[in-house]
């Protein structure tokens, strides 16, 4: 699937139509309050994914795919991710 055929809005059941970022579960969950960014190229609107630092770890390793395959990554509408990301200590690239 190429970039192009991403849709840029989801319907959020709280929000209606938004652009939406990737999101772990574990930060959806509250289960851990570590968030990494990732630069995100899909979105206009949106600049980053979110996922906890062990996710982080595994991207580094063997990439989104690998968390992917475990379910480990949601699309969340960034009204909700920000909400998400009050709670947060974000981790911002350089
Ligand atoms: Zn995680
Ligand atoms: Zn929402």
């Amino acid at each position: 699937m190429s970039d192009e055929d991403l849709p840029q809005l989801i319907e959020c059941g709280d929000h209606g139509m938004a652009p939406w970022c990737l999101c772990c579960t574990h930060l959806m969950m509250h289960e851990t309050n570590k968030a990494v960014a990732i630069p995100n190229p899909h979105i206009k609107e949106v600049d980053y994914d979110w996922v906890c630092s062990d996710c982080f770890e595994v991207m580094q390793k063997d990439g989104a795919e690998a968390l992917m395959e475990d379910n480990l990554l949601a699309c969340v509408c960034i009204n909700c991710m920000n909400h998400i990301l009050e709670t947060c200590e974000k981790d911002l690239p350089e």
